[in-house]
């Protein structure tokens, strides 16, 4: 079975063609950073991780490369040093940082390239001088600004006609603009605002150009993939689109459009500016990285995610189980990669990226393993394990993983505790035992007596 993903641009999954092979280019718009990043942003982060797990599977891990930008110029860093008083480069570094250190936790790959915004002036500005010479663009104001009715095509990528495009990109009609829709591509920069020289005067780019010159910088003319998430199709990729491919007519900029759906709390959809949205780092105080990623996945990737408690319970729970079938099927196998992948795990990724089925697989393939031979184990074993490492979970030491999140400390008096009980029942004081047992599960450890006379023990949410 081949690699199908559903295509924006068309709206219908399609058998996914690489341009070359040997060569695939897969953009996703990163973060703007001004602000720790939230479990919303964090979704594309994920999805795109395991498309990208997928693709080095598939054609090779030399074959495919990844590049996530950093925006690292935007009015939105720009008010946030406002408020704060701190300069713009501590907060852009600070929270770039953050952002790495955020989604290490969730076990994503880090892209091949990871374009920052403010290295990529001299391109930008190159290409807006190509759309100012084919007459896409014209300067006026200390701005320059993108004529849309002079691309025929604005539209094809969003699927929108002009009224809704223009009511819903809510663009200021402003007096220099030759018509409402034509969006920025530079505009001028007082001393109080970072400002790079160009021939329009002390100026910064928009948001939209500085994707289509990183992109055209590391990937090319044309690129495989696209993605990000949904809010993104207009006007940002409508944009990207017009940018890309105006300034170099005769070359489509993306092959195939994806975009993850959204993540919503109590229904409503989270974000930064609703001010109903969880960081990452909060629900990382409340579950490890992998269930995150575990609940995360549970969903296809189109459709609406809700979060919730319960969710990621039953996230924990399902990760729990197959860390603890794993423990009892014996030693670690580590190099999956010699291994074919079971038909049914690899046939539902490559379902569009079916990932909740792919779950299911997997959790099936973790029961087979529970009832196979001694020789067969092996195999099953590496092969679950290498599926596994697609999503990009299971692949800690079970005993590292129900320990996890304990300090020394912590393991230490736990461990304590257990003896005092294991003591207790030898001297046949059951009512201390079960006392014991009890205070351990009010703070959420989980006791486990094996047959061997010892006990195991694990943290539960
Ligand atoms: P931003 O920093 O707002 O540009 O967002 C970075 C990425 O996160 C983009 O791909 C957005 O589409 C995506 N994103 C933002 N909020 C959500 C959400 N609630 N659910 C899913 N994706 C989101
Ligand atoms: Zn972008």
């Amino acid at each position: 079975m081949a690699l199908s993903l559903y295509n924006t641009l068309t709206r219908r999954k399609e058998l996914f063609e690489p341009f070359d092979r040997t060569k695939i280019g897969m953009y996703v718009c990163g973060p703007t950073v001004y602000d720790l990043a939230h479990i919303g942003n964090a979704r594309p982060i994920v999805v795109f991780d395991v498309l990208y797990r997928l693709l080095r599977r598939i054609y090779g891990e030399g074959a495919v490369t990844y590049v996530r930008n950093i925006t690292d110029v935007d009015d939105k860093i720009n008010a946030a040093a406002k408020i704060s008083g701190e300069p713009i480069a501590s907060i852009t570094a600070l929270t770039t940082e953050a952002f790495h250190a955020d989604i290490a936790e969730l076990n994503a790959l880090p892209p091949d390239v990871e374009p920052r915004a403010t290295e990529h002036i001299a391109e930008m500005i190159e290409m807006i001088e190509a759309l100012i010479t084919s007459e896409h663009a014209y300067a006026a104001d200390g701005h320059v600004l993108f004529h849309v009715p002079s691309f025929p095509e604005y539209g094809k990528l969003s699927h929108r006609d002009r009224d809704e495009m223009i009511s819903g990109a809510r663009i200021e009609v402003a007096p220099y603009k030759r018509d409402p829709a034509d969006f920025v591509l530079w505009k001028p920069s007082d001393l109080s605002l970072p400002g790079w020289n160009s021939p329009w005067g002390r100026g910064r780019p928009g948001w939209h150009i500085e994707c289509s010159a990183m992109s055209r910088k590391h990937l090319g003319t044309t690129i495989d993939i696209h993605g990000g998430g949904s809010d993104l199709i207009f006007p940002h990729h409508e944009n990207e689109v017009a940018q890309s491919e105006c300034s170099c007519p005769g070359h489509p900029f993306a092959r195939y459009w994806m975009h993850n759906g959204f993540l919503s709390v109590n229904g409503e959809k989270m974000s930064k500016s609703l001010g109903n949205f969880i960081t990452i780092r909060q629900a990382l105080g409340r579950a490890p990285g992998e269930v995150l990623r575990l609940m995360m996945l549970s969903t296809h990737y189109r459709h609406p995610l809700n979060w919730t408690e319960s969710g990621l319970k039953q996230a924990q729970t399902r990760l729990d189980r197959l860390y603890r079938l794993l423990q009892k099927s014996g030693a670690r196998v580590p190099d999956g990669n010699a291994v074919g992948l079971d038909d049914g795990f690899v046939g539902a990724l490559q379902d569009d990226l079916n990932t909740p089925l792919a779950l299911a697989e997997l959790e099936r393939q973790a029961d087979e393993l529970m009832s196979a031979d001694a020789r067969g184990r092996e195999q099953k074993r590496v092969r679950l394990l290498a599926s596994a490492g697609i999503l990009g979970i299971l692949q800690q030491d079970p005993e590292a993983w129900f320990k996890g999140g304990e300090t020394a400390e912590d393991v230490s008096h736990i461990e304590a505790k257990i003896e005092r009980r294991l003591e207790a029942r030898q001297a046949k004081d059951f009512a201390l035992a079960d006392n014991i047992r009890e205070s351990l599960a009010e703070n959420g450890i989980i006791l486990e007596d094996r047959p061997d006379g010892t006990t195991d023990w694990r943290r539960t949410v």
